[in-house]
């Protein structure tokens, strides 16, 4: 009566761990985002295991029949087409689902396209905000970077080959052309790149020849710098002497209410003051 989120891995399969090829093994039952796709991979590691699909489309009504299975005895393991699985894949309404019946969950660790790329992206990594996809339609877009646009963390997109140039000028638009950021492309496989550049260097590169923007990418844009001559220094007073009484998160919320400024943007100047 146990779930396992096994993680596989985003190119090189030899970053299978030795943990998730004896879960793979041992389990009844294999639930997969493709079943194809898995198969083969299954087949690599020599391992034949009963499959079952799981993904975006049929998760709700599959969850319920996995809860019966495992509250009936059964092990099952829940892997995606590459890296974690509920990393911008399915596995979601499982996992709350088994949490609910108490059913036990356990995660087999191993790679993530996201924190590959920022372990080696040389941006700070001490703090980071892993924002997945961004929306499809550029307006939607751009309103998801704008809130982004003064957060002094680390973030982290994934983007797809198609949308790739267009998610890159609208960050131009909004965050401007000289936010440095790193784009890490195909993590572990033969022609693994990274470019740390500035957005509209990083888009330069991908012009000059358009094969550069084929292949699996991960977008990391360094957070912003926070400007404390852009806030108002009675602003800033407010907020270090409301700091000495409050909770940063009120402190930053009262002070914002009074100078008409955003909360965020007070939150990330406290704590760097
Ligand atoms: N669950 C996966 C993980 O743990 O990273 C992510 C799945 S998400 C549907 C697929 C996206 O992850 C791709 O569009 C790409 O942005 C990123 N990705 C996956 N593998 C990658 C790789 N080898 N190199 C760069 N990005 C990768």
């Amino acid at each position: 009566m146990t779930l396992y989120i096994v993680a596989t891995p985003i190119g090189n399969l030899n970053d299978i761990t030795l943990r998730a090829i004896e879960t793979l093994k041992t389990v009844d039952l294999v639930a997969a985002e493709d079943t194809r796709h898995s198969g083969l991979l299954l087949q690599h590691l020599g391992i034949k295991a009963k499959l079952l699909a799981l993904h975006d489309h049929n998760e709700q009504e599959k969850s319920h029949q996995l809860i019966e299975k495992l509250q009936a005895g059964q092990t099952i393991a829940l892997i995606s087409d590459a890296g974690t699985p509920l990393i911008n894949d399915p596995g979601y309404h499982l996992v709350k689902l088994c949490r609910a019946n108490g059913i036990k969950v356990v995660p087999i660790p191993g790679a993530c396209a996201a924190i590959t790329a920022l372990s080696a992206s040389g941006l700070p990594s001490d703090k980071f905000s892993y924002e997945g996809f961004l929306p499809a339609k550029s307006k939607a877009r751009q309103e998801s970077l704008q809130q982004l646009s003064h957060e002094s963390r680390t973030l982290i997109f994934y983007e797809s080959t198609h949308r790739l140039l267009d998610t890159l000028m609208d960050m131009q638009t909004i965050l401007g052309a000289d936010r440095q950021m790193v784009l890490a492309k195909e993590l572990t496989k033969t022609w693994e790149t990274f470019v740390a550049q500035p957005i509209a260097e990083v888009i330069a590169w991908l012009n000059e020849d358009t094969n550069r923007q084929k292949g699996e990418f991960v977008l990391l844009v360094e957070g912003a710098a926070v400007d404390e001559t852009a806030i108002n220094p009675d602003a800033i007073r407010t907020l270090q002497l409301l700091q000495t009484e409050l909770p940063l998160k009120k402190a930053a919320a009262i002070t914002a209410e009074i100078y008409g400024l955003k909360k965020n943007q007070l939150y990330q100047l406290g704590l760097s003051l």
